[in-house]
């Protein structure tokens, strides 16, 4: 069955001035899609999330939020909207279900609906036990716990998060990681973020944006194909000349690696049961062979350093914070 589309972009490009932020980008997401969006800094990510939740008007294009113009009719189209910005506008001074109740109101939800939002997005977070505590005594797993309930208060088909987990220590990460995919069961999801694992540990798409063009747009399971990278690693006890080995069908090159093994290329289908059987009638040894993978990380450096100017920040996109 074709799953509902909860948000359709298309053709989005934003300028600031002469410059290019967002150029014809678009993609749609469906209902239980928890969608990576990467990018090195300065790439369009949140350029391209404030347009989406409604800040930003775009410079040309169209979004639709459940079939819902976002620039015809903004109010009906941000009702079907969550957002958790990078800086959650908490109120330190607020209890937790003062600060709810409040987010509520400002959704025009009341009265004994706002009662059951409120509890309902306490439970769904994990908050049931901290309703009275105020929020800037909370700690900071807890806080994004909080944002997180605001996001999801008026029960909004979309819930957009920027960088969720940037602070937190593992165990909160673990569990706003858990959150997240739990809640990709209600609703669409779009989280941004610099950390590539995450994306692995809990997004179903991926979506890379380099200099205001999407250069990448797959599922995860799709982006296991382009993990595959086409080469073997072999490492033989009395390996022949790596002539002998290229010539094996489907071989199309040889490389020996520092440490002695080797690294060989194919073409279509892995020719690795027949290496390993030449391997044992030739008496070369055979003491690994493993296909070699490449890593999302990989990808992500080759896809956004072709035309880049890689600033420092942009290491962070390597880093592992779980
Ligand atoms: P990211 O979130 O991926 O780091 P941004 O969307 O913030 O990227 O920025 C994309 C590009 O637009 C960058 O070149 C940035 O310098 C530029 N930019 C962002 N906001 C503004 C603004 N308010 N005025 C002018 N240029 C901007």
């Amino acid at each position: 069955m074709a799953q509902e589309i909860l948000i359709d972009a298309e053709h989005l490009s934003r300028y600031y001035g002469p410059t290019c932020a967002v150029r014809d980008v678009s993609f749609q997401l469906a209902k239980g899609d928890v969608l990576g969006f990467l990018g090195p800094n300065g790439a369009g990510k949140s350029t391209t999330m404030q347009m989406l939740t409604g800040n930003l008007a775009p410079s040309a294009g169209t979004i639709r939020v459940r079939g819902i113009d976002l620039l015809d009719a903004p109010k009906r189209a941000k009702h079907e909207l969550g957002y958790l910005p990078e800086q959650p506008p908490l109120y330190r001074e607020h209890t937790v279900d003062e600060f709810l109740t409040y987010c509520g109101r400002l959704h025009r939800v009341s009265g004994n609906r706002l009662r059951v939002a409120v509890d309902q997005a306490k439970h769904r977070c994990g908050l049931g036990a901290v309703g009275k505590r105020l929020i800037g005594n909370l700690s900071k797993g807890y806080q994004q716990r909080v944002g997180i309930a605001q996001a999801i208060l008026h029960n909004p088909a979309v819930v957009i998060l920027d960088e969720p987990t940037v602070g937190l220590d593992p165990i909160q990460i673990r569990e706003i990681r858990a959150l997240i995919r739990e809640l990709g069961n209600e609703h669409g999801i779009i989280l941004s973020t610099h950390i590539l694992p995450e994306v692995q540990g809990v997004c179903n798409r991926v979506q890379i944006i380099n200099r205001g063009r999407l250069v990448f747009s797959d599922t995860l399971a799709g982006l296991e194909q382009h993990l595959h990278s086409q080469h073997l690693i072999v490492r033989l006890r009395n390996a022949p000349a790596p002539t002998e080995i290229q010539q094996l069908p489907g071989v199309a090159a040889v490389e020996v690696l520092d440490d002695g093994r080797l690294r060989l290329r194919y073409e279509g289908a892995s020719p690795a049961e027949a290496i390993a059987e030449t391997a044992v009638n030739r008496r070369w040894g055979l003491e690994e062979l493993i296909p070699e993978r490449r890593t999302l990380e990989q990808i992500f450096i080759e896809l956004t350093m072709q035309d880049a100017h890689m600033d420092a920040g942009t290491s962070t996109a390597t880093e592992e914070a779980a």
